[in-house]
C-alpha cells in the first residue's frame, strides 16, 4: 500500500469526511483491520483566506509547495490536496515535487466521462467557478461546464466561507443551493458537481433529482483507490 500525503484543513469541516471515506475504502478492498497508511498536514485555514481575500496567490503557492515538500520528505508516494479552489495552484506546486499531486478535478471527470455525462453544472467557490484552472480540466476531456449567473455565485460562495467552512448548516442555504441547481437542470445540466469539499455537509443527493457528484466523496474514493 502506497504512503497518502494529505493538505487539510481548508476547511478542517471538509476533511473529516476525507479521512473517514480514505479508510472506509481501504477497509472495505483489503478487509480485516487494514486502514489507510496516511501523512496529513493540517493547516490554519485563516492563513490561507486572509491570502485568498487579497488575491495573493503567489503566497498561497508558497505555503502549499513547503508542505507538499514536507510530506514528500516524510515518505508520502502522493499528494492529496483536501480542496477544489486551492488546485489553482496545484501545477506550481506540481513542478516543485517529485510525486504526483493526484487532481481533485481530474478524479470528478474520470467519473463524469465513465456515466456518460455530456453538460455538467458547477458550484464551488468564486474562484473554481469563475476561473480557468478547475473548468479547463473538464473541458480538456469532452465536457461542457455551466455555472450559475453572477449574483448566484456570490450566493454559493459566501455561504461557502460565512457558513460551511465554520460548520454552520442553515435550511435556507440549502434551499437557495436547490433552487440554482434546478436552474442549472432548467439550462441543461445533466448532472450537478459539488466542487467544493464543504457542500457535501448542507445537501445530498435526497435534496436533489438531478444526479450529483461530491468533489470530497469522489476525490477521496481515487485517493483511496491511487494508494492500493
Ligand atoms: N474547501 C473549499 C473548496 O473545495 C473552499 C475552501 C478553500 O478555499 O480552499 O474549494
Amino acid at each position: 500500500m502506497k504512503t497518502i500525503g494529505l493538505i487539510g484543513g481548508m476547511s478542517w469541516e471538509s476533511t473529516i469526511p476525507y479521512y473517514k471515506i480514505i479508510n472506509e475504502v481501504v477497509k472495505d478492498k483489503l478487509g480485516g483491520l487494514h486502514s489507510a497508511k496516511i501523512l496529513m498536514y493540517s493547516v490554519d485555514f485563516s492563513e490561507f483566506e486572509q491570502c485568498l481575500s487579497v488575491n495573493d496567490w503567489y503566497r498561497i503557492s508558497e505555503m502549499l509547495t513547503d508542505i507538499a515538500k514536507r510530506l514528500e520528505s516524510a515518505g508520502a508516494d502522493f499528494i492529496g490536496i483536501c480542496t477544489n479552489t486551492m488546485h489553482k495552484v496545484a501545477p506550481i506546486i506540481q513542478d516543485q515535487i517529485n510525486i504526483p499531486i493526484l487532481h481533485i478535478a481530474d478524479a470528478i471527470a474520470d467519473v463524469l466521462c465513465d456515466d456518460g455525462i455530456k453538460k455538467v453544472g458547477l458550484l464551488g467557490t468564486r474562484y473554481t467557478m469563475t476561473q480557468e484552472f478547475y473548468k479547463e480540466r473538464l473541458i480538456s476531456r469532452g465536457l461542457e461546464v455551466a455555472i450559475p449567473n453572477d449574483k448566484d455565485i456570490e450566493i454559493v460562495n459566501r455561504i461557502i466561507f460565512d457558513e460551511l467552512c465554520i460548520g454552520v448548516i442553515n435550511d435556507h442555504s440549502r434551499d437557495e443551493y436547490v433552487r440554482i441547481i434546478e436552474t442549472l437542470v432548467a439550462n441543461g445540466a445533466e448532472a450537478i458537481i459539488l466542487g467544493c469539499t464543504e457542500i457535501g455537509l448542507l445537501l445530498s443527493q435526497e435534496n436533489c433529482n438531478v444526479k450529483l457528484y461530491d468533489s470530497t466523496v469522489v476525490h477521496a474514493n481515487s485517493i483511496a483507490r491511487g494508494a492500493l
